[in-house]
């Protein structure tokens, strides 16, 4: 043990911790980027190093990597009253405060809030909250979920299902029967050649309803949705592509939740990404910015007629049975409270409107750039396509390693940013200013003008 403590962290973490979405292989070997503070929309690593994080950490640090006002809320909560349970009618202050301000930002009749700790429980139970209203209406039979390839909601067991990701199934058995796969909306790479964004729209709104006869409505529970998908590749809807949508499964009465784990907190130019896309979700999962990152905590904000459900089921079973033990846990709703309110105090929504400006020509402006295929965004989130050959889209090949080494000319140049396949994402901290996404943009075109040279 002591020589152990001799060692530095990253040699503790290269032999002692198991890491998420990483080569475990590789990391006994090159160990972690440590990173070991933040100041503003920056982080440093254990060198000194300081990085633009272009992605927000996983798209969720809203207010930036410190905080001392935070900090004290979090002291002052957790001296107060450092842990209680909502189970059985318990609750905190910070708890329903929490709720009560959640409820007054949430979409038009949608006011019931039920507190979780990450995304992945916020879409589990949603998952079985849809389940439980198909039975409460004596229609157990709706059990199927569809949700979109390329999709992430989660990496729980039901949650891994709702991802619709190759590489989050092999080597689990999953996913389990009864989950389904629409075509996402990718305009860039799934559209026939010439196939406006409405065309588009109207054909994957077509291919929904057919899904949905071919299995025979009686079956569906629900479909899942983010309003921009994140984790898929930074996808924008096509025009028109959400109203569809809903009109389909308006028309079989099927229930839409929204996972806004990533859209939520203004990340589209809206509160809501649902506000953004005029999506009527019976439910919204929310977390990430919710408590700007800064500590776990999540929500399903439920809609009337699921609550109204839920009311039925409690009554025939005598309690609404789900919970977690740390849900609505007062030391991070207490945080959570304190970053509504300076989400209130810079008026996070025209904030974010007036920054995305900048954000959204910076993409632009690298269409032109001979290794970008596509680019995209809307509010502070958005992605470039990095191709081999841009009328072709064809990309470059494996073994050209072109996405590590974009990544390592980012870093490079102090700028952190999303790799997601070939598709570069950003979605900066929402505090990030004006000047600060110009600082961003330049050293990303310097990164991919650094790979241009390398490729060539
Ligand atoms: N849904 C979406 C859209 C997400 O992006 C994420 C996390 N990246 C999750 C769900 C899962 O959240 P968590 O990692 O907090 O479980």
């Amino acid at each position: 043990m002591q020589q152990l403590l001799r060692n530095t962290a990253s040699q503790l973490d290269a032999a002692h911790s198991v890491h998420p979405h990483t080569d475990l292989r590789k990391h006994l070997d090159t160990g972690p980027l440590m990173i070991t503070r933040g100041e503003g929309i920056h982080v440093f690593d254990e060198n000194g190093n300081r990085y633009l994080e272009g992605a927000a950490g996983l798209w969720c640090a809203s207010l930036g990597f410190g905080s001392e006002r935070l900090g004290e809320v979090a002291k002052k909560a957790m001296t107060e009253l450092g842990y209680y349970h909502n189970f059985r009618g318990a609750s905190t202050v910070p708890a329903a405060e929490l709720s009560a301000k959640l409820a007054g930002i949430a979409p038009e009749g949608m006011d019931k809030i039920l507190l979780q700790s990450s995304g992945t429980e916020a879409n589990d139970t949603a998952l079985k909250l849809v389940w439980y209203y198909w039975d409460a209406k004596g229609m157990p039979a709706r059990r199927k979920i569809i949700s979109r390839t390329g999709a992430y909601h989660g990496t729980g067991t039901l949650t891994s299902c709702l991802t619709a990701k190759a590489n989050f199934h092999a080597g689990f058995g999953l996913p389990f029967d009864g989950f389904l796969y629409t075509t996402m909306p990718y305009h860039y790479r799934m559209a026939e050649p010439g196939e406006s964004e409405t065309d588009f729209s109207d054909r994957l709104a077509a291919e929904l309803e057919a899904m949905i006869l071919k299995e025979g409505p009686e079956t569906i529970a629900a479909f899942w949705a983010e309003p921009v998908m994140g984790s898929g590749g930074a996808i924008t809807p096509p025009e028109g592509y959400f109203p569809k949508i809903q009109a389909v499964l308006d028309k079989y009465e099927i229930l839409f939740v929204a996972d806004e784990v990533i859209c939520g907190f203004a990340r589209t130019g809206e509160m809501w990404g649902s506000q953004t896309y005029g999506i009527r979700p019976d439910m919204i999962c929310c977390a990430k910015a919710l408590s700007a990152a800064m500590l776990p905590v999540s929500a399903v904000i439920i809609g009337a007629r699921v609550f109204e459900a839920m009311l039925a089921q409690s009554d025939r079973f005598g309690t609404f049975v789900h919970g977690y033990t740390y849900g609505g846990h007062p030391v991070a709703c207490a945080v959570a409270n304190e970053v509504l309110a300076i989400y209130e105090e810079m008026d996070l929504v025209g904030h974010v409107k007036s920054v995305s400006k900048g954000f959204l020509a910076g993409f632009e402006a690298l269409r032109d750039h001979p290794l970008v295929g596509d680019a995209r965004g809307v509010g502070l989130i958005g992605a470039v396509e990095i191709v081999a050959d841009k009328p072709t889209k064809a990309m470059h090949e494996p073994g050209q390693k072109v996405m590590a080494q974009f990544d390592a000319a980012a870093r490079k140049r102090g700028l952190i940013t999303r790799l997601i396949g070939n598709r570069a994402a950003l979605s900066p901290p929402q505090i990030i200013t004006a000047s600060e996404v110009d600082d961003m943009f330049a050293r990303f075109r310097g990164a991919l003008d650094d790979v241009a040279c390398i490729v060539k």
